[in-house]
């Protein structure tokens, strides 16, 4: 439903109602904005209009020349993430917390009989409310939403070490450089177009777009001396390839495409490589319980954000379950190492306890 209580029933409804609004600022120009997202089978990336260049000129991006870790699109941990992972866990472990729900109520027991009140999940909102609170406690409208969520994604990870730095041809050298702690392969609007017509049916790219970190050049002691680590994020990938399930024989196909097309711009590259590790989008939902694939536990676009994510009616980190509360990727403003969804929730969180603080005084000073 939206403001005025219209269900909003597709995507195209969305777009009108919000462009029937007229405000100064414009309303139409987001409503357009908004229908960025709405990227039918067959658009051409070459032919979108928000895009500033049509240029098809240009072999290799590097998009963060000096630090990747600081700039850039995506948030970089500069010491050993694993540390910090490691950290929460211990903690987490200590309280080794049970989820426990009778008639339309949540709670957590920190030990057997104890209690408490308050639930903030950091998990994929369809893993939450489908599989750990269970569709009959949920309004039939929330589990919809929930069923519709869109979490497929066309991203995969090729993992490699190294025994030396890539020699590009167009920046030569293997000694560490401004060429290579991040590299991104996506010469033109033509290539990314074919990439992606491949996984339309399919296939996985047979030249994909990839988008290479090296984070032993920023943090050597993350492997031994002189071997270096290469993580690809790599598109386009088929959760489900047409001609079967992933086996062995197609993800090792996977990592061959993703080692010849760089060792198209670094002819040492192949041989550098000593080992290989492939996660598909199938492999990251099995193994991190990334639904789908998708890293950002839902697909971001313009309507599965705001107050949209991941539902109308589970939007702003509360829920119409008492006491349960959401706090990752699946809410606003979404994925990335950033902490945002979790801070957002645990403001919510404050603000419920200290209303019912209030609520409960009132009521036994009455
Ligand atoms: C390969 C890869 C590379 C990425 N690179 C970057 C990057 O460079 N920069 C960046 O900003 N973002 C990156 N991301 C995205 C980023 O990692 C996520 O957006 C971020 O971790 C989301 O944090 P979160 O706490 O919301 O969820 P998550 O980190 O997904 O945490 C959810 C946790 O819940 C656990 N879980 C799942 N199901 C259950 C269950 N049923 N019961 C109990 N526990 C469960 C999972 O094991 C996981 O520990 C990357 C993601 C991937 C997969």
């Amino acid at each position: 439903m939206n403001w005025r209580g219209r269900p909003l029933i597709s995507h195209q409804v969305v777009i009108e109602t919000i462009s029937a609004v007229t405000t100064r600022t414009g309303r139409r120009q987001l409503a357009e904005f908004l229908s960025v997202g709405n990227r039918g089978e067959g658009t051409r990336f070459a032919a979108d209009p928000w895009l500033e260049t049509q240029s098809d000129e240009g072999v290799i991006v590097v998009p963060d020349l000096f630090d990747p870790y600081d700039k850039g699109d995506w948030y970089r941990v500069r010491r050993n993430i694993l540390a910090a992972a490691a950290l929460l866990a211990a903690e987490a472990n200590r309280v080794a917390p049970s989820f426990v729900k009778d008639q339309g109520t949540i709670g957590i027991e920190v030990l057997p009989g104890s209690r408490q009140g308050q639930v903030a999940s950091g998990v994929h909102p369809a893993t939450t409310f489908l599989a750990l609170v269970g569709e009959q406690h949920l309004p039939a409208e929330l589990a919809e939403d929930i069923r519709n969520f869109r979490t497929r994604s066309p991203s995969a990870k090729v993992n490699l070490t190294l025994s030396e730095l890539p020699d590009f041809t167009a920046r030569p050298g293997t000694e560490p450089g401004p060429q290579h702690p991040e590299i991104m392969v996506s010469p033109t609007l033509t290539y990314l177009e074919r990439a992606w017509d491949d996984t339309k049916y399919g296939r996985p790219s047979a030249r994909p777009m990839i988008d290479c970190v090296i984070p032993t050049t920023k943090d050597p002691a993350i492997a031994p001396e002189d071997a270096h680590i290469m993580n690809c994020f790599v598109q386009y990938v088929p959760y489900q390839p047409a001609d079967g399930p992933w086996d062995d024989a197609s993800r090792d196909a996977l990592a061959n495409s993703v080692i010849d097309t760089i060792t198209q711009f670094a002819p040492n590259f192949r041989n550098a490589v000593t080992h290989r590790q492939v996660l598909t989008p199938y492999d990251l939902e099995q193994r991190f319980g990334l639904l789908g694939g998708n890293i950002f536990h839902g697909e971001i676009s313009p309507d599965q954000l705001f107050s949209l994510r991941p539902s109308p009616l589970a939007a702003a980190y509360r829920i119409p379950l008492a006491g349960l509360y959401l706090c990752a990727s699946g809410t606003h403003p979404g994925g990335g190492v950033m902490g945002i969804p979790g801070l957002n929730a645990s403001r919510v969180i404050i603000r419920d306890s200290r209303h019912r603080t209030l609520g409960n005084r009132a009521a036994s000073a009455r």
